[in-house]
């Protein structure tokens, strides 16, 4: 689970990482506001999207004067901000944070994440910061520098010195960094999170190490331990059909394709997904029922496919193991009468009660093609597509 920038900024000072003063606003009043209760003379207007490269895109300013926060204000809530994150149809700016300026004397980059290769939380620095980090590690790979804490001895001085001189500090500075590098680390591991970006990390010409921006990615497996990191959840930055999948307990991620996908088990998933390419076409997305699917689940799924517009057919692949194949006939049928399938249908189902499953969408009378196997499925399907749209 994502999270704007201005909360991400809230939990890290929990942990005491040091970031700038900033208030979160929905209005122009609440910019205002929120500039005069910072006092100073100098702001940062920062649209809050689930998406970075904001920047670039005119969604970060620095103002000088009230009028200036109104005026930013203004032009940024409810407009669409386009990113090179955001795809071409951008993201509606609904919030704003604004933020005491900070005197920036460099840039560096930190991020860490759970390494999966080392089951390790693994810290990437580098001091080409506020660039895209794909960019450095595109260009300058040794300008990145890695450093993976074990979990049994947690993070330790050593850890933080060798990003500390990594990125070209000396002196005091290591001790100041090192500081900001535990913090981050406890935040971290106290938040279940899976991927941390502060990109910019800077130092301060008073000699500080802060926090300029911030992005969290929270482990969705453990978030049922921390409801209050839930409840910062953003259901308008989410994609409204993979929410509506997740409340009925659907994996669902949507794609670019025409042939929605209908799949028990992730692996089988996504072997659906392969096989659809190589016989020519482009799935519209994952989605995988889940083991235990129930009619209920399967009309939902159905709805849920059926949704997306770019669908042009439906390829259902069960295998029934736990689930059964006439209990997934059964759901298809009570789907198609419910939401009315207009598209070609593929169905290929194996397992358990099996005979009876195909029995079942064969008396129903229903515009169904079956397969026999996952490659006659994928065949049937995309040349249905084609078919229909010659
Ligand atoms: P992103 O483009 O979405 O990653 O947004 P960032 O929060 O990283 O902001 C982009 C850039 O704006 C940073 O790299 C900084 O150079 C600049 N910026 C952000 N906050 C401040 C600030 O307080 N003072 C100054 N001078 N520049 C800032
Ligand atoms: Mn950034």
């Amino acid at each position: 689970m994502n999270i704007h920038e201005y909360q991400a900024k809230q939990v890290l000072a929990k942990y005491k990482v040091p970031t700038p003063k900033g208030f979160p606003a929905f209005t122009v009043e609440e910019a205002e506001k929120a500039a005069k209760d910072l006092g100073g003379s100098v702001w940062v207007v920062k649209a809050q999207i689930h998406a970075g490269g904001r920047g670039k895109a005119g969604g970060v300013k620095v103002v000088k004067s009230l009028d200036d926060v109104k005026k930013e204000a203004k032009r940024l809530l409810g407009s669409t901000l386009v990113t090179h994150q955001t795809g071409p149809e951008g993201k509606v700016v609904n919030r704003l944070y604004i933020e005491e300026a900070s005197n920036i004397a460099k840039e560096y980059y930190l991020g860490a994440l759970v390494d999966r290769a080392n089951s390790r939380v693994t810290f990437m620095a580098s001091s080409e910061g506020g660039v895209e980090i794909e960019e450095v590690a595109h260009k300058h790979p040794e300008k990145i520098i890695t450093v993976s804490v074990d979990p049994a001895t947690g993070i330790q001085g050593c850890h933080a010195r060798k990003l500390a001189y990594g990125i070209g500090l000396s002196g005091d500075k290591v001790k100041e960094f090192s500081k900001f590098v535990f913090a981050l680390y406890n935040a971290f591991v106290g938040t279940d999170s899976s991927m941390f970006e502060i990109n910019p990390l800077v130092e301060t010409k008073e000699g500080n190490f802060i926090a300029l921006d911030a992005k969290i990615n929270f482990d969705d497996n453990a978030l049922f331990r921390h409801p209050d990191l839930e409840a910062l959840r953003d259901e308008s930055e989410e994609e409204p059909l993979e929410a509506r999948a997740g409340k009925s307990g659907l994996s669902y991620v949507k794609m670019d394709g025409t042939i929605g996908c209908m799949v028990n088990g992730a692996g089988l998933a996504m072997a659906t997904m392969d096989i659809i390419k190589l016989y020519g076409a482009e799935p519209a997305n994952f989605l995988d029922v889940g083991g235990g699917a129930t009619k209920e689940k399967v009309t939902e799924a159905f709805k849920i496919i059926l949704s997306d517009k770019n669908v042009k057919g439906i390829l259902v692949n069960i295998f029934g193991g736990i689930m059964r194949c006439d209990i997934i006939a059964e759901g298809i049928i009570a789907a198609a009468k419910e939401v009315s399938i207009k598209v070609p249908l593929v169905v290929r189902l194996e397992g358990t009660n099996v005979e009876k499953g195909k029995e079942i969408l064969a008396k129903s009378g229903l515009a169904i093609t079956s397969a026999d196997n996952l490659a006659d499925a994928a065949d049937k399907a995309v040349k249905a597509i084609k078919k229909k749209a010659a």
